[in-house]
């Protein structure tokens, strides 16, 4: 009878400390914390990349294949720490779904133009700079607007939900109005139709744009610093550590130079 009593209460223990033990932490879809053993486990790490960012990430509609300087550094990068062992893949991130998709575990890595900041990293982890950039503004050409002084009241600037721009531009110019999209296709394409007299973004994104319909430029310089960096899920130390180290070798190789000139002209 006793016995009896202690075996059910045992068993009423372990139960419950393994739901406990599954709770605990933050997991993602596989229930793994750590993003570096899972790539190496299952043989294929994902990439979070812009699909829609000219010179960047864009998806090539003839082939459907993602082009851009964040696909070729990143390709580089799984192929300096894996070797052929591990298979990179892509996903589409937006400035505003990147921090999500990471953190739910659906994407290992983001390398899709976005700006370490203090704010950021209380949410995620990033690598060294690889790339500076620097918000400025992109126009029709003969357009009345030079710089950030002629953004008064009355002037529509278009920015992207969840970019520094968007935060940026409010606190340059805060007599102007912010319209904010999706991603940078389809603020361009408001541009395009005369929804907005400017659009505000890094000047790395804004050349892609220009290149693809020159009747636009880029007006009045820089006016912020946008140091890029690759985002991983909190706490992937070994994981920031072994992107770091792979990045410090691709510059030394004159790797990293060789993708960047492919990609960026200015
Ligand atoms: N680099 C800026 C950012 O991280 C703008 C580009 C983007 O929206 O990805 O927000």
């Amino acid at each position: 009878m006793f016995l009896k009593k202690f075996m059910k209460i045992a068993l009423v223990t372990t139960t419950a400390a393994l739901v406990l033990s599954g709770c605990g932490g933050e997991k993602d879809s596989k229930g793994k914390n750590d993003v570096l053993a899972k790539i190496k486990e299952d043989k294929k790490i994902v990439f979070g990349v812009k699909y829609d960012t000219r010179l960047f990430g864009l998806k090539n509609p003839s082939t459907g294949q993602v082009e851009g300087f964040d696909i070729d550094l990143s390709k580089a990068l799984a192929k300096e720490m894996f070797g052929n062992d591990v298979k990179p893949e892509y996903i589409e991130v937006t400035s505003k779904t990147r921090v999500g998709l990471l953190n739910n575990g659906k994407v290992d890595a983001v390398v899709a133009t976005m700006t370490i900041n203090e704010e950021r990293k209380k949410e995620v982890d990033f690598t060294d700079v690889y790339f500076n950039a620097g918000q400025s503004l992109l126009v029709k050409k003969g357009s009345k607007i030079h710089g950030l002084s002629d953004l008064k009241k009355g002037t529509k600037v278009l920015a992207v939900k969840g970019s520094t721009s968007a935060v940026n531009i409010r606190e340059k110019a805060p007599e102007t109005t912010v319209l904010e999209f999706e991603n940078y296709a389809e603020a361009f394409t408001a541009l395009k139709a005369g929804k907005g007299d400017a659009l505000t973004t890094d000047d790395s994104i804004l050349y892609g744009m220009e290149e693809e319909d020159p009747s636009f430029e880029l007006v009045g310089g820089t006016f912020t610093e946008e140091p890029y960096g690759i985002a991983v899920k909190k706490g992937n130390i070994q994981l920031v550590d072994a992107l770091n180290k792979a990045l410090k070798t691709l510059k030394d190789s004159g790797k990293y130079d060789e993708i960047k000139n492919k990609w960026i002209k200015n």
